[in-house]
């Protein structure tokens, strides 16, 4: 028997084999979900690539969180297949260079707004759209749904990682105030604060090796920077049946680093 058993789950952020995202989908197919996924822009024709290498016929929707319209045409053509979503993966980060590589002072609001838009302000766009199909799942004695979103802690400011840490406070907190608003209709929002992996994202990121170089040093449990299965578990576990009263919260899935002083 899967954790996922019967559900229908709609997972973002999936670009390449490497991305988190990926890890959840093939992880909540494995567990007997099922799975729909969406992708952006250019990254489009990879996401539909990727699909490939999950189980089945994977549907892709066209999914720009910056764009009104494609989020109301995306739930509307989710609506036409299915009556509820169970769990909706947040998996979805950019900021311009301008806003990373260890100068805060650099970017300037023009670049700072994109940044805070699709890291941040997204969470609450996606689940805006989706709210009555994420509503329907905890009508008629329903366990009701499950929105993850991927982190990186934002308690500290890190280095390289600059107004990205900002996005990602701005993310936690959003999701403490979705999860207030949600709560009545049984959506519980929590986040899971990863550890570096290497991603498409991660790459793009000037120095973050720096992170990855010393994580496992740092980290009561180690950690290995190319296994994204770890950080897929939490996600599928906070999507199961196995947490019906955890919301507004944050899994840290690091080894163990944010308990830790340097
Ligand atoms: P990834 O594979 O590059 O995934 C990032 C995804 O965000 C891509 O699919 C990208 O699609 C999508 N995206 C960017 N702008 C978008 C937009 N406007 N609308 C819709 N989608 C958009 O990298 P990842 O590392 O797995 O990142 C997934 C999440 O995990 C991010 O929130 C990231 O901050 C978080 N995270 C990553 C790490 C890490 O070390 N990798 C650690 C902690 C947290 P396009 O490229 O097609 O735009």
């Amino acid at each position: 028997m899967g954790l996922l058993d019967g559900k229908r789950i709609l997972v973002t952020g999936v670009l390449t084999d490497a991305s988190l995202a990926f890890a959840v989908a093939r992880l909540a197919q494995q567990h007997g979900a099922e799975v729909v996924l969406s992708g952006a822009g250019r990254g489009l024709s990879l996401t539909r690539r990727t699909a490939r290498k999950l189980t089945g016929d994977v549907e892709v929707l066209e999914m720009d969180v910056t764009r009104p319209d494609q989020l109301v045409a995306a739930a509307a053509a989710l609506g036409r297949r299915w009556d509820r979503l169970d769990g909706l993966l947040h998996a979805i980060g950019f900021a311009p260079p301008e806003c990373l590589g260890g100068d805060i002072f650099r970017a300037q609001w023009d670049q700072v707004q994109v940044a805070l838009q699709v890291s941040a302000y997204s969470l609450k766009a996606l689940v805006e759209a989706f709210r009555p199909m994420l509503a329907a799942a905890g009508t008629e004695g329903g366990m009701g749904a499950s929105v993850v979103g991927l982190d990186l802690d934002a308690a500290v400011a890190w280095p390289v990682y600059d107004w990205m840490g900002v996005a990602k406070a701005a993310l936690e907190s959003l999701s403490r105030y979705l999860a207030r608003d949600l709560g009545s209709q049984r959506v519980r929002v929590n986040l899971v604060a990863a550890g570096p992996v290497k991603t498409v994202a991660a790459k793009s990121i000037p120095g973050f090796s720096t992170f990855e170089d010393t994580w496992a040093e740092r980290a009561p449990l180690g950690w290995d920077v190319r296994d994204s299965e770890v950080v897929a578990k939490a996600c599928i576990g906070l999507m199961s049946d196995l947490f019906p009263m955890t919301t507004g919260e944050i899994l840290h899935v690091d080894g163990g680093v944010h308990a830790v002083g340097g």
